[in-house]
């Protein structure tokens, strides 16, 4: 495939879609090595007692520790209640008790669990009418910013909206009035169908979008016009689960760092929830940091075709 520019109306972004001769999509790259239990600060007494701001308890409880997912406080965040200059709350959401347990290796059980505790989190911060955005977001690995292996992810939640995210709500508004019609739900019905497509069920559609900036980029999204988290059924949630299990394994099995996140604009009712993950295994260099073209060496249609396989 020779190179091709692509971009996407919503994030107004332009992508170099260059696959590299050689570089299959299977190259393996190393990944950083384990830090030991011993060190890990979620591993420690005083965290494994510790009440939390939300805990999901372990129904199963024989010597094994009393809770499955526990949310904490940041303990160095950047924003918080406190400060009127950088308003906001940073948590912590630790996934699991087991110091070396990824996400994709948890049962779906568990993984609903994960969303479930976002759901109520998202559903407690949002109550705070200074709140105007919610970031839920997974660092999993060196290059996309993990500083711990345990796993977790963080809920960031901030009194403004970041200007790209109004600039992103816009355009899908301006679609909306234009086509009478949400821009995501014709996405979803159109990618299912396509070269892009990962797997669907009865509730969600996962695919590689086709402008994809990170290499095997890719989109879980409900086929209802859904705003936020906190309004997917059970059967939704499975859906999600199962799905981002699948694909995190995939991931997993390139050994690639990632990141996913899920995003709320408290003062937008229309947007269309969904979950982006993002493989960061190229790093950006010269050419996006002064153009803002993004060079992608897995086209999506390849990133897909991995995925299914
Ligand atoms: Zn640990
Ligand atoms: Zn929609």
């Amino acid at each position: 495939m020779h190179s091709e520019i692509r971009t996407d109306l919503i994030h107004d972004r332009f992508v170099i879609i260059a696959p590299k001769r050689g570089n299959r999509p299977h190259d393996v790259q190393p990944t950083e090595v384990p830090v030991s239990s011993r060190e890990c600060p979620f591993c420690q007494d005083p965290l494994m007692r510790a009440k939390g701001i939300y805990t999901v308890a372990n129904p199963a409880r024989k010597g094994k520790p009393s809770w499955l997912i526990k949310v904490i406080k940041n303990k160095f965040p950047v924003v918080s209640p406190a400060n009127p200059h950088a308003y906001g709350a940073q948590e912590v959401v630790v996934e699991t008790p087991e110091h070396n347990v990824e996400i994709g290796e948890l049962p779906d059980a568990h993984i609903m669990h994960i969303f479930e505790t976002y759901i109520a989190r998202t559903r407690a911060l949002s109550r705070d009418k200074k709140i105007k955005y919610i970031l839920i977001f997974k660092n999993h690995g060196g290059k996309a910013g993990a500083s711990l292996v345990h796993a977790h992810s963080q809920i960031f939640a901030t009194g403004f909206l970041p200007p790209h995210i109004i600039d992103k709500l816009t355009k899908g508004q301006e679609y909306r009035i234009a086509h009478g019609e949400c821009y995501y739900d014709e996405l979803v019905k159109r990618e299912e169908k396509g070269p892009r497509r990962i797997f669907s069920d009865a509730h969600m559609v996962a695919f590689t979008p086709y402008a994809s900036i990170y290499n095997y980029e890719a989109w879980i999204m409900p086929r209802r016009h859904l705003d936020n988290i906190t309004q997917l059924t059970h059967e939704e949630l499975h859906s999600l689960a199962t799905l981002t299990k699948r694909i995190i394994r995939k991931v997993n099995a390139l050994q690639i760092s990632y990141n996913f996140y899920l995003h709320q604009a408290i003062t937008d009712k229309e947007e269309h929830f969904y979950l982006r993950i993002a493989p960061r295994r190229d790093i950006w260099a010269g050419i996006e940091l002064g153009s803002r073209l993004i060079i992608n060496t897995v086209s999506p249609e390849d990133a897909a075709r991995y995925y299914r396989s």
